[in-house]
Parts: C-alpha cells; sequence; structure tokens
C-alpha cells in the first residue's frame, strides 16, 4: 500500500530544552564541536544511529527519554549555554562589522549568492562535488566573517545519487527521497500560515510554481526552490526532483527557476523578513544566469530602456567562472530559451535576451545559449577560481572583447578556499592548540604558529587521525561487500585491510576524464610493486562519483574496482563508494599524502588537497589549480607534465611514470626515515610544520570570502549605487555613453606616435618622451585614455610584462585630431619596446577593457 500524503511530525520539546529545536536547525552545528558534543550526549547510541544528524536525534527521542533529560539540572544548563553561544554568535559584531566602516558607503547591506549545488553538511545533501562544497565553505565563512551574505539555490527531492557497486564494480545508483520536513529547513509563509510561493509562467499556459525553504547557516540564510508543491502539473513539479538529472528542457526550467525564481525569492524573503534587498549578485557558474534576466526585468519594468537596465544590473553583478572544460557549461537551444525565458519574463524582447548568450565570435555555433558567455555579459565583474585558471580563462574567453589581447581581458581570479572548522580534525586542531594557546579553527592567526607543534605530538596526532581512517575504511569496505553480495562469513580479510603505520595515499573526487582516476593503473605492475614493498609499502584509498550518464567514468571507477579486488593486494588498496562530505572528514585527515593527476591546465582550482594540507597532508600533484600557484618545493611534490605532448596516451604514461618514480624515490623513503627523535620522521615532519604554517592561512575560504568581499563586493555595491541614483540616472548616462562609443569607434585611431630626444643606446634610468597623433572622429578626449603600452620585446616583438602610462592630451587639432605627450623611464636593460593605444574611459566603467574597444597603433 501507498500513503497517499506524507509528514513529519517534529518532537514536542518539554520546555527547558526548547533551545534544543533552534540549536538543531541552525547548521553552525555542524562545525561547532561543543554542539555536536551536546547532542552526542543525549544519547550517543541513537547519536551515531542516526549518523550525527540532530534534527532525527530529537525525532527518535521518545517523550519519556526527553522527560529525563529535561529533569537533568546540568543538561539544561549545556542547552542554555549553547543557545547563548549560538546567540552571541549570531549578534555580535565581526570581521566585516569592522572593517565596513573603511569603505566609503560601508560596504553594501546585502549579497545575494546564487549556486545551483550547496554542500553544507551531509545531512543536507544537496552537491555533487566540489562546486556545491565550495557554495557550502563561501557561505560558512561568511557567516564567520559577519558578511551579509544571503544563498540562493534548489532543493531537490532526490539530492544527487547514491552510490554503490554491483558484484563486478559497475557503479550503481539509488536516489533517496528526501522528506523536507527530516531535513533542518524551515518552510517560508505567509502571515496566515499559508506557504508561501513563487511562480513563473511557461509557454502553453502553464505554470511553474515553487515553496521556498529556509537553511540556517550560522548567520546566512539560504533559500532554497522547491518544484514539489501540489499545484504544479506531474511534468514540472519534477523540475527540482534532482541535481543535474535530465537535460533539454528540465535543465532549461531548474535553471530559470534558479535565477529568475531565486529573484523572486528575495523579494518575498525581504517582505517578510524586512531584510534589505541585495545590493550585488553573485552567480557561482552560469547555471543562475537568468537572475539578471529577471533584474532587466525589474528595470524595465521600472521605466528604464533596455541598455540602461541591463548596465544598472551589470554594476552590480559577479560571475565567477568554475571550469575550463567545455562540457561544464551550460548550453541550451536558443530558439528555446527565448520561448522559455520570455514567457517568465515578458518585459524583455527575445531577439535582445538571444543576444546575451549567443555565441557570436569565430568558433562559436550558431543557433546555441550559452550560459557562461550570459554570465560574463551581465556581470561587470568576472572571476576564474586559481590564478592560472584565471589565465585560462582569459584566453577562453577572449573571443567576447575581440579587440583585446588575451591577457588582457577583464576576468581576475580569486583563488578558492575552504572552510577550516568544517575541514580540520580536532585532534590537530588540539595539537595546534596545546602547543601555542591558540585554535586555528577559530583563530586564523594560529596557522602561522602551526609549525611550533612539536614533532612527537604531530606524528602522534597524524598516526591517530591515520588509525580513524583505516577503522572507518574497512566499515565502509564491509558494508560495501555485503551489498555487493558477499556473506559475512567470506569477509574476514576485510579487518585486515590497511595498516595505521603504512604511508597512506588518499585520491577521491568526482570522475570525469580530465581528472584521471585511472592513471595509476597506467603500469600495473609497477602499482602493485609499490603497494607491496617489502619496507616501504604505500596504502591507497580511492574513492569518487561518476555522473549517473556518464559510462566512460563508470568504466574508470569499474577498471580500478576490479584491480582493488585482487586478494594480492587488496589489503593495500580500496575503492570506497559512495563519497561524501562526512566520508571526506576522515579521509582527509587520515591521509600522509593526497594525490591528484588532471590533465593540466582543466583542474580550475581544486580545493581537496587544501583540505588534506590543513590537516597536515603532504601534497602529490600536477602543477595545476592551486598547486600551480602555491607549491613551494617543501610542502609536497610536484608531478612534472608532459605538457604539449600531443598524443594522449604518451602523455599518460609520461605523467605515470614520473608520479612512480616521485613515490618510490622520494615520498616512501622520506616517510620510512625514522632516525628523528622518538623514532618520528624527522625531515617529514618539517614538512608538514613548514605545509601547516605557510599553505595554512593561504587556504582559507575566510582569506576567499575576504578577498571576494575587498575585490568585487565592495566595487560591485559602489557601481551599483552609482547607477541606481536619482531614478538610474548613472544607468542611463552609461547607457546613452556606451551607444555612443560604439557607434563612433570606427572612427577612432592612432595615427602616429614617435619617441623624440633619444640617444642611439639609451641607459637605464633616462626617460623616454612619446608624443601621440590620434583621431578620435565623434568622440572627444574626456571619453578616452591614450596609452603607452611598454615591456619586454620577444624575438617576435611581442610585447610582455607590459605596464601601461597614460598620456597627456596636448592639444586639438583640426578635423576630431588630438596630439597626446608623455614620458616613460626606462627602468629595465635589454630589449624593449612600447607601443600606443586607445582605450575607452569612463568613471562607471570596472575597467578600461571592459567593453572590448581599443584602437592600436
Ligand atoms: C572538497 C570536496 C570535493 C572537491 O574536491 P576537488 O579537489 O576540487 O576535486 C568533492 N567532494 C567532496 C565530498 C569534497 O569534500
Amino acid at each position: 500500500m501507498r500513503a497517499i500524503r506524507r509528514f513529519t511530525v517534529r518532537t514536542a520539546l518539554p520546555a527547558p530544552l526548547a533551545a534544543l529545536e533552534r540549536l538543531s536547525l541552525n547548521l553552525r552545528w555542524s562545525w561547532h564541536p561543543p554542539t555536536r558534543d551536546l547532542f552526542r550526549d543525549l544519547d550517543p547510541q541513537v547519536w551515531d544511529a542516526v549518523r550525527q544528524d540532530p534534527v532525527a536525534l530529537l525525532a527518535e527521542l521518545g517523550p519519556d527519554r526527553l522527560a529525563e533529560l529535561a529533569a537533568d539540572d546540568a543538561l539544561v544548563r549545556r542547552v542554555r549555554a549553547a543557545e547563548a553561544d549560538l546567540d552571541a554568535y549570531l549578534t555580535q559584531p565581526r570581521w566585516y562589522q569592522g572593517a565596513a566602516t573603511a569603505w566609503e558607503g560601508g560596504g553594501p547591506t546585502s549579497v545575494a549568492y546564487f549556486s545551483p549545488e550547496f554542500g553544507v553538511t551531509t545531512v543536507l545533501p544537496q552537491y555533487s562535488g566540489g562546486l556545491g562544497i565550495l557554495a557550502g565553505d563561501h557561505l560558512k565563512s561568511a557567516s564567520d566573517l559577519g558578511v551579509p551574505i544571503t544563498g540562493v539555490g534548489l532543493l531537490y527531492g532526490q539530492g544527487y545519487f547514491t552510490q554503490s557497486l554491483s558484484r563486478d564494480g559497475w557503479q550503481t545508483e539509488t536516489y533517496p527521497v528526501l522528506d523536507p520536513g527530516d531535513l533542518p529547513l524551515t518552510l517560508l509563509r505567509e502571515e496566515d500560515g499559508a506557504p508561501c510561493r513563487v511562480a513563473l509562467a511557461l509557454p502553453g499556459g502553464r505554470t511553474l510554481h515553487a515553496h521556498v525553504w529556509k537553511a540556517d547557516v550560522g548567520r546566512v540564510p539560504l533559500l532554497l526552490l522547491d518544484s514539489d508543491v501540489e499545484e504544479n502539473d506531474p511534468d514540472v513539479r519534477s523540475t527540482t526532483d534532482r541535481l543535474y538529472g535530465g537535460g533539454g528542457e528540465k535543465r532549461l526550467l531548474q535553471e530559470m527557476l534558479l535565477g529568475i525564481g531565486g529573484v523572486r525569492a528575495l523579494r518575498l524573503w525581504s517582505r517578510l523578513s524586512g531584510a534589505p534587498a541585495p545590493e550585488v549578485f553573485h552567480t557561482n557558474e552560469g547555471h543562475a544566469g537568468f537572475l539578471g534576466v529577471e533584474r532587466i526585468g525589474e528595470a524595465l519594468g521600472a521605466g528604464l530602456g533596455f541598455e540602461a537596465a541591463l548596465q544598472a544590473g551589470r554594476a552590480a553583478t559577479v560571475f565567477t567562472t568554475h571550469t575550463p572544460v567545455p562540457a561544464g557549461i551550460d548550453r541550451f537551444d536558443a530558439a528555446q530559451v527565448r520561448e522559455y525565458v520570455t514567457c517568465a519574463v515578458p518585459a524583455v524582447d527575445g531577439e535582445r535576451l538571444v543576444a546575451l548568450g549567443a555565441e557570436d565570435y569565430p568558433g562559436g555555433q550558431p543557433g546555441i545559449f550559452n550560459m557562461a558567455v550570459m554570465g560574463l555579459r551581465l556581470a561587470q565583474r568576472a572571476n576564474g577560481v586559481s590564478q592560472l585558471h584565471g589565465s585560462v580563462s582569459r584566453g577562453m574567453f577572449d573571443g567576447l572583447w575581440p579587440g583585446l589581447d588575451a591577457p588582457e581581458v577583464p576576468i581576475t581570479s580569486v583563488t578558492n578556499g575552504v572552510h577550516a572548522p568544517t575541514w580540520v580534525d580536532r585532534r590537530l586542531d588540539d595539537a595546534v592548540h596545546a602547543a601555542t594557546g591558540a585554535r586555528p579553527t577559530t583563530e586564523p592567526g594560529a596557522w602561522a604558529r602551526a609549525g611550533e607543534v612539536p614533532a612527537a605530538q604531530l606524528w602522534s596526532a597524524r598516526r591517530q587521525m591515520r588509525s580513524a581512517l583505516v577503522t572507518d575504511v574497512r566499515r565502509r569496505l564491509r558494508a560495501s561487500w555485503l551489498e555487493r553480495g558477499a556473506t559475512a562469513a567470506e569477509l574476514g580479510w576485510v579487518d585486515d585491510v590497511l595498516d595505521p603505520d603504512v604511508l597512506t595515499v588518499g585520491f577521491a573526487r568526482r570522475v570525469p576524464t580530465y581528472k584521471r582516476l585511472t592513471l595509476m593503473l597506467r603500469d600495473p605492475e609497477r602499482l602493485r610493486a609499490l603497494l607491496l614493498h617489502p619496507e616501504h609499502p604505500v596504502q591507497l584509498v580511492i574513492a569518487g562519483k561518476s555522473h549517473p550518464a556518464d559510462d566512460s567514468g563508470k568504466r574508470l571507477i569499474q577498471q580500478l574496482v576490479r584491480f582493488t579486488d585482487d586478494p594480492a593486494v587488496r589489503h593495500r588498496i580500496v575503492f570506497l563508494p559512495n563519497y561524501d562530505i562526512g566520508m571526506a572528514q576522515t579521509l582527509y585527515p587520515g591521509c600522509d599524502v593526497w594525490l591528484n593527476n588532471p590533465l593540466r591546465p582543466l583542474e580550475a582550482c581544486g580545493t581537496s588537497g587544501m583540505k588534506a594540507a590543513l590537516n597536515g597532508g603532504l601534497n602529490l600533484s600536477i602543477l595545476d589549480g592551486w598547486w600551480d600557484e602555491w607549491f613551494d618545493g617543501e610542502n609536497g611534490w610536484a608531478i612534472p607534465t608532459a605538457d604539449g605532448v600531443e598524443d594522449a596516451d604518451r602523455r599518460d604514461d609520461l605523467e605515470a611514470a614520473a608520479l612512480y618514480d616521485l613515490v618510490e624515490t622520494q615520498v616512501a623513503p622520506r616517510f620510512y626515515d625514522t632516525s628523528g627523535a622518538g623514532g618520528t620522521p624527522a625531515r617529514w615532519l618539517e614538512m608538514v610544520q613548514h605545509t601547516l604554517s605557510t599553505l595554512g592561512p593561504k587556504v582559507l575560504a575566510t582569506r576567499m570570502v575576504a578577498e571576494y568581499v575587498e575585490r568585487l563586493y565592495v566595487p560591485a555595491a559602489t557601481s551599483g549605487r552609482t547607477v541606481a541614483a536619482s531614478g538610474h540616472a548613472g544607468a542611463r548616462r552609461l547607457a546613452a555613453w556606451v551607444d555612443e562609443v560604439r557607434g563612433g569607434w570606427g572612427g577612432v585611431r592612432v595615427d602616429h606616435a614617435e619617441s623624440v630626444d633619444l640617444s642611439d643606446s639609451p641607459q637605464l634610468g633616462e626617460v623616454l618622451a612619446v608624443r601621440a597623433w590620434v583621431s578620435l572622429g565623434g568622440l572627444s578626449p574626456e571619453d578616452v585614455d591614450v596609452q603607452v603600452v611598454h615591456g619586454r620585446v620577444t624575438q617576435t616583438d611581442e610585447l610582455v610584462s607590459t605596464s601601461t602610462v597614460a598620456l597627456t592630451h596636448v592639444e586639438a587639432l583640426e578635423d576630431g585630431r588630438h596630439s597626446y605627450a608623455g614620458d616613460i623611464p626606462l627602468r629595465r636593460t635589454g630589449a624593449v619596446g612600447y607601443t600606443v593605444r586607445v582605450l575607452p574611459r569612463h568613471e562607471l566603467l570596472a575597467s578600461p577593457t571592459e567593453l572590448g574597444l581599443v584602437a592600436n597603433a
């Protein structure tokens, strides 16, 4: 029999314990050990049985047990203290409140952060991998810093999927149905108690309705839209059933709900809670890009023309691109986007809409609507997620700025970070605390001193963390084999899998091809030899989910699982199904080495290695993403890459061989060189200490969020306010100016440039006086910057390592011609050169290259 309705009855807590409900609903418990301890102590057995989920725990405790607990004065005092501590965390001024006093206008009163997935905790499974975990860490760190952010996403009724293995190692997926009533969420309701609703009109007179749930991530509200609403037709009701499930129309509806519905949910939230309207909109990857279309629609409704509405929206929008892999970017049929989106946002003209996502550059595909391209066009500020990825993105998207060389494309970078209180093992936190008196998880300044932990204590903490992993691996492996059809009697060997004293290497990530899950299997004999080495054995823990539609990824998993099933090596290498936050929290701390071997430069940043580093793990990685930036020769190892080798097989062979060599000749010998005091590996521990104290401060998500605030949110808020002031006068002015400059740019050129008064062999310290004559057509000198770009020149006369100097206007000549002059100090020896160019100039541009207009000499 099937139930026709289901609902969750929440426990009525006795008054002295009432605060437990709030404590269970605010996800701060997930990164606040004392609150977790409190929940555990309510009933340690049930706590483990419900997988450390406070909402489930409270539902399991019956009235008798609760009455007993309510009579325990000491416990009631702990509950009150925990609530008081939460209140203090939620209300006291934090970093942002102090820093904001120095910013003109005080910094944004509110920032909206959109993401298709949020990985906050295991008990809210709304993520598939790095993008979602990053979004979760962003919110948690914003909360710790007091940044006034609101998250916006979708609530997937079945989350991503649960991974298990078949007998022969094939990935199988199950989709447990989540009941929002069992999750740490509250439904937004109108004053009369009716659930609030967001609605999007669809073609054919249909409507997509959604409820809005709120998760409390510390100080940060996270709004999640849910299409599982009775009023919906069955075909659209399933819009939010699965994360990244389905393509075509369903994917489009998800992204419309996220972007357009998300803005409507924010308006709803402001109306209900009195929260200020967001002054900045940040979109984590392109999926939420329609938020910009909705905001253009709002501005058109307020009487602006399209261009002014576009400028008003762009000024306050930040776009973060996350992938150099084309398959990671959503592309739709342009006609379908036009049909659907103009229905939901009728104020926006179809032609203009389609132009926003058009790939109208060399190599682009006609008839396609590209979400990343729209994201870049609708945001005045954009960034990649590591320095290398910023540079790769500038090259990848330079078609959108046709006049510019790739290095000048206005996409900057903010390197990702990770949320230390979520990812640092308590044993490590305690070890640093014992040595320095400061806790790195709550006092980021403590990282710089983490190297002071004495070798013996550090080694002992590391061994405990490794042992905890070994225990967890055996438990998971047994469960996996039982699912694969083995009987308990066959599984005695599982108790001897892994060894708490063997060098432990971890590798866990999603399984797209570029991450090369099976690179380690390139030469199976060499891998076997490393695992079974008589003095220096290595053990490997591997995990990762393949997208359900990606059979090639599943084949890689199967290939690996088959290798690990071999009785000759299975005590030294394991594949653990269902990689998630819960597994990761034991896995990273337990690994001595974190392996990463993507195909460079396709890993935009990578964050798992950062989490390993914060636990004293050493990275062994291709120089890609963040590692390219922060590898320093002492904090781990760089696997040499065969960049430029065209033959993919040969490249894999070369890079795999380099990996084996490193493990064999450097990593393992150093780990087992226990000639240090008390039998510790002295050189190894020096590397660990160095990693903690130098990488520790860099890889923090609080560092990342502070950078977003200072470099992107505050300037975006300022721009947004400027264009919005006096009835959007600035937006209208900017739109008119852009129109004029675009129209007149054909008449702009550098007619002639020369340097005067220079001897034949100029010397360092001399000054080069440059004069230039330019034609501006109908534009005026106020509209442009005339610049000298100077730097080193290569053999082929390319300018590199350039600097720019603005020339000053000397005089207006006839026919729109003008002369300019300026001095360049010669600051370097060798072959140098310069060129002259004209760029548009306006105080409301975020960068002079923003329009992609340039006239070069
Ligand atoms: C950190 C993390 C990721 C992302 O790791 P990458 O190194 O970016 O691939 C994926 N899944 C989980 C569960 C994580 O904790």
